[in-house]
C-alpha cells in the first residue's frame, strides 16, 4: 500500500516537473519571438487645432510630428497591414507606424488631412457614426474624400457609450451597428474598433470578436507586437503639453525602454 502511494506520488511529481519544463520552454521561445518580432508604433490623436486643451495638438506641432516620422524612416501602415503583419502574412516595414484619430472631429479633415496628404502618410480615423455631420464633427463627404486619399475610417462605436456600464445587448448594438452603418455609407468592410476612452474588458473584447472585428485598440501605452492581444492593442496617446514636441519625442522614442522597465503589457 505504502509502495503504491509512493509510486503514485513519484509519478505525480515527475509529471508536474515535466509540465513545468515544457511551459518554461514555450514561454522562453515566445519571449524571444516577441523580442525579435515587429514593434508597431500606433499613435493616437483626437483634435488637431490651436485651442488650449490637452486633447488638441496644435497644427504646427502636428506638422512637425509628421515630418519627424517621415525623416526618421517610419512607414505609415493601415490596420489591415498591422493584422496581416502580426499574422505573418506580410512583412512589415522596419519602422511601422499607424497614425490614428478618435471621435472624428472636423479638424481632422480641415487641419490634419492636408498635412497627411502632402506627406503621403496613411492614417486611420475611428469614427462615431452617431456623430457624423454634427457641429465639430466630419460629414460623410469629408470621410469619403479622405478615404480616396489614404485614410481609412473604422469604428469607435455608435454613440461613444461607456461600454462597461451597458448590458450585453446594448454593447452588441454599439459594436455591430456602428460597423454596419459605416460599411453601408463608406462601401467597404469595417473590421477594426477603438474602444471609447480606451476602456475594455475581456467580456467586451469577446463581443467585439463575435460581431466580426479583427482587432480592437485601447490606450494602453506600448508597442503592438507578437505578444499583443488583438482585442486589446496598445497605442501611444499624443496630447498637447507645455512642450508638445518634446513629449511626443519621448513617448515615441522611449516606449521600448518604458516597456522593458516594467510597464505591464496585458
Ligand atoms: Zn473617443
Amino acid at each position: 500500500m505504502i509502495k503504491k502511494i509512493f509510486i503514485a506520488v513519484f509519478f505525480l511529481v515527475v509529471t508536474i516537473f515535466a509540465g513545468m519544463e515544457i511551459d518554461k520552454k514555450i514561454s522562453a521561445q515566445n519571449i524571444e519571438e516577441v523580442a525579435n518580432g515587429p514593434k508597431i508604433l500606433v499613435l493616437n490623436y483626437h483634435q488637431v487645432n490651436n485651442s488650449f486643451t490637452p486633447l488638441a495638438v496644435p497644427v504646427n506641432a502636428f506638422a512637425d510630428q509628421m515630418n519627424y516620422l517621415v525623416d526618421s524612416g517610419y512607414i505609415a501602415i493601415t490596420p489591415d497591414e498591422l493584422a496581416s503583419g502580426l499574422a505573418g502574412e506580410i512583412t512589415l516595414p522596419e519602422k511601422p507606424v499607424m497614425i490614428t484619430f478618435d471621435d472624428g472631429y472636423i479638424d481632422n479633415y480641415t487641419n490634419a488631412f492636408p498635412i497627411l496628404k502632402a506627406l503621403g502618410l496613411r492614417a486611420t480615423v475611428f469614427m462615431v457614426p452617431g456623430f457624423v455631420g454634427k457641429p465639430q464633427y466630419m460629414s460623410w463627404e469629408n470621410l469619403k474624400e479622405m478615404e480616396k486619399n489614404g485614410i481609412t475610417v473604422q469604428s469607435h462605436t455608435l454613440n461613444h457609450a461607456k461600454l462597461e456600464e451597458l448590458p450585453d445587448d446594448e454593447i452588441r448594438n454599439e459594436l455591430l451597428n456602428s460597423k454596419l452603418m459605416l460599411e453601408e455609407n463608406l462601401g467597404h468592410p469595417v473590421e477594426f474598433l477603438a474602444y471609447p476612452t480606451g476602456t475594455y474588458n475581456l467580456h467586451i473584447a469577446g463581443i467585439a470578436s463575435d460581431v466580426g472585428y479583427k482587432g480592437a485598440f485601447t490606450v494602453k501605452y506600448g508597442n503592438v507586437d507578437l505578444g499583443s492581444n488583438m482585442y486589446a492593442l496598445e497605442r501611444v496617446p499624443i496630447f498637447q503639453t507645455e512642450n508638445t514636441m518634446k513629449s511626443f519625442f519621448e513617448r515615441v522614442e522611449y516606449r521600448q525602454s518604458f516597456e522593458e522597465f516594467g510597464w505591464i503589457k496585458r
